[in-house]
């Protein structure tokens, strides 16, 4: 295995230092694991959520895309079973540190607080739902809940989308959006917090093929992580022990990532069987079942569940990224991201900011910002700015020197090699979308 010098504290202090990820409200002190994007942690976000839709909806033809509301009618949560079961058991410290833990997350038995030592209270259910009233009047049938989950907003649209679609089983509702959970001990940055966006993808197909279409989904998004140049190593599909499972389920398996704080669950796969449909169609009085026109046969179907947090996912792709490496006798930190998520593609950098070649590299920027995300610096050192376009990822730096004035061709510099390579600056758009697309496999690996 690669070594790595990666910690959880690096990447919290280049994603500040560079713009990616700042503490919510930190001028009033901050707000407890909560977390604001800047510009290029939406750039890396989006290309995250970007690769999703494209496996989801442009390389197939059996999905569809929704966006349902973030408030849904409170019934929903009735019938998903999130309104009675959706706790987490919580504990806390009767002791000086009054901390509060997850008792699922100490040791079977634990009696005392693991970090003042002091008596623990009995575990009691804590709904992890945040509750808000709709309307002026705050009364209980104004109560409404932001959803924990984006899954459930499909499920009630199951019949919507199959009259609409023209689709039939075995098909897919893929949907990315916020869900929000009051977490009894969110932490780890942005690995667990109170906000935070998923994209999941509820897959309805006839009950007996189940099992299969939850082995192919297993495979198939373990794969999309692989593809975006997550290190296999770092990678494992966990099957859940049948006392793991969920009442609904009738198979689990996490995909997990090997982050600094050890191997932890990245996205969820499961098998819910017909019990969505079903929860819903008996709490609605609406029949949600598919019938078949050639069989004759009415059936609810069941469900297959990829489950995945692009929060989670985007802290995954910057830990297997970061590095630090010997240049010239100088530390580097570099994120060797595959080029596809990284933020911008090409940085435009004139050698001097004299002799013309600002201009020349404006024009190089106004010639490539029509195909990717381009970036112009003129400030500073040469080897100041290299340092950072290594630092948000950016694959390639164009620079302008004094011979591009008489030759009309700029060094092209390689994040992960270091090479450079003159091109025509006519040719350019070509040579990078060409080297932008061709396979990648992180450096990392040796
Ligand atoms: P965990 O066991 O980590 O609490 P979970 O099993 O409850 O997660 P799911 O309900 O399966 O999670 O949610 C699917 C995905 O959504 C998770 O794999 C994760 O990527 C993401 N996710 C869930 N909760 C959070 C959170 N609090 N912060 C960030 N991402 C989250």
């Amino acid at each position: 295995m690669a070594s790595d010098t990666v910690t959880m504290d690096k990447i919290v202090a280049l994603t500040k230092r560079r713009g990616f990820i700042f503490p919510t409200g930190e001028i009033y002190g901050g707000l407890g694991s909560t977390y604001d994007f800047a510009h290029y942690g939406v750039l890396l976000k989006t290309n995250v959520k970007n690769a999703w839709w494209q496996a989801m909806l442009q390389e197939r033809d059996d999905i569809v895309a929704l966006d349902s509301a973030i408030l849904q009618h409170p019934k929903t949560w009735e019938a998903s079973g999130h309104l009675a079961g959706f706790t987490d058991p919580l504990v806390q410290c009767l002791g000086e540190c009054k901390r509060r833990f997850r008792a699922d997350h100490l040791d079977e038995g634990q009696t005392t607080c693991p970090v003042c030592g002091g008596e623990l209270s009995e575990p009691r259910d804590f709904n992890l739902m945040f509750e808000t009233t709709m309307g002026p009047v705050k009364d209980a049938g104004a109560t409404v809940y932001l959803r924990p989950e984006t899954a459930q907003g499909i499920f009630v649209n199951f019949k919507n989308v199959l009259q609409t679609s023209r689709k039939k089983p075995p098909f897919g509702i893929a949907q990315v959006g916020k869900s929000f959970r009051n977490e009894i001990t969110p932490g780890n940055f942005v690995f667990r917090t109170r906000e935070f966006e998923q994209m999941e993808m509820e897959f309805f197909v006839p009950p007996d093929e189940a099992p299969r279409w939850y082995d192919y989904w297993k495979q198939a998004r373990f794969d999309w992580y692989v593809e975006l140049g997550l290190r296999p190593d770092h990678l494992r599909l966990r099957e859940h022990d049948p006392d793991e499972l969920s009442h609904y389920s009738s198979g689990t398996a996490d995909i997990e990532y090997l982050f600094p704080i050890g191997w932890s669950e990245l996205e969820g796969i499961a098998n819910r069987g017909t019990f969505d449909l079903t929860q819903h169609s008996q709490h609605s009085g609406e029949k949600l079942e598919y019938f078949d026109q050639q069989t004759k046969e009415r059936y609810i179907p069941a469900v297959i569940e990829p489950a995945a947090g692009a929060d989670r996912a985007t802290l995954a792709f910057l830990v297997d990224a970061y590095d630090e490496e010997e240049v010239n006798g100088e530390t580097r930190t570099v994120l060797k991201l595959h080029p596809r998520l990284a933020p911008v593609k090409a940085a435009v950098l004139p050698l001097v900011r004299k002799d013309g070649q600002p201009e020349v590299g404006r024009e190089i920027v106004d010639l490539l910002r029509r195909h990717m995300q381009v970036e112009y610096d003129e400030g500073g050192s040469i080897g100041k700015r290299y340092r950072r376009q290594d630092e948000i990822g950016t694959p390639y730096c164009v620079t302008v020197d004094h011979q591009t004035l008489e030759d009309r061709t700029v060094t092209v510099r390689d994040r992960d090699t270091l090479a450079q390579e003159r091109v025509a600056i006519d040719a350019l758009p070509g040579h990078l979308a060409g080297r932008l697309a061709a396979p990648w496999r992180s450096p990392k690996l040796g």
